[in-house]
């Protein structure tokens, strides 16, 4: 019971987004120069793998399909130059503008 009122106030404590703490930690590894971009989607697919593993094991497989078809959704709709992708159903996403920072590959 205390574990769970733990977590409810850590999660109120919580209003930062999510995409916003991740993207502000690639930023800084890609302006300390030590960042290559297929490190950082690596560790940031592994995040996607734990939460994935977070929900019963008869549903990851629904979550894995989810997770890519958002991944290739907000790829085409952040990419696109009006915002609106191709078509399919919009994401509701965060509204920070994408970063101008550069990474190589490797
Ligand atoms: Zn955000």
């Amino acid at each position: 019971m205390a574990e769970a009122e733990a977590s409810a106030r850590a999660g109120a404590d919580t209003d930062e987004c999510l995409h916003c703490a991740i993207m502000d930690m690639v930023e800084e590894r890609i302006a300390g120069g030590s960042a290559d971009a297929a490190n950082l989607v690596v560790l940031i697919a592994e995040s996607l793998v734990d939460v994935i593993l977070l929900v019963p094991q008869a549903e990851q497989a629904q979550l894995m399909a989810h997770t890519l078809s958002a991944l290739g959704d907000l790829l085409l709709q952040k990419s696109s130059p009006d915002g609106s992708g191709s078509g399919s159903q919009p994401i509701r996403r965060c509204g920070r503008p994408r970063s101008t920072l550069a990474v190589r590959l490797m």
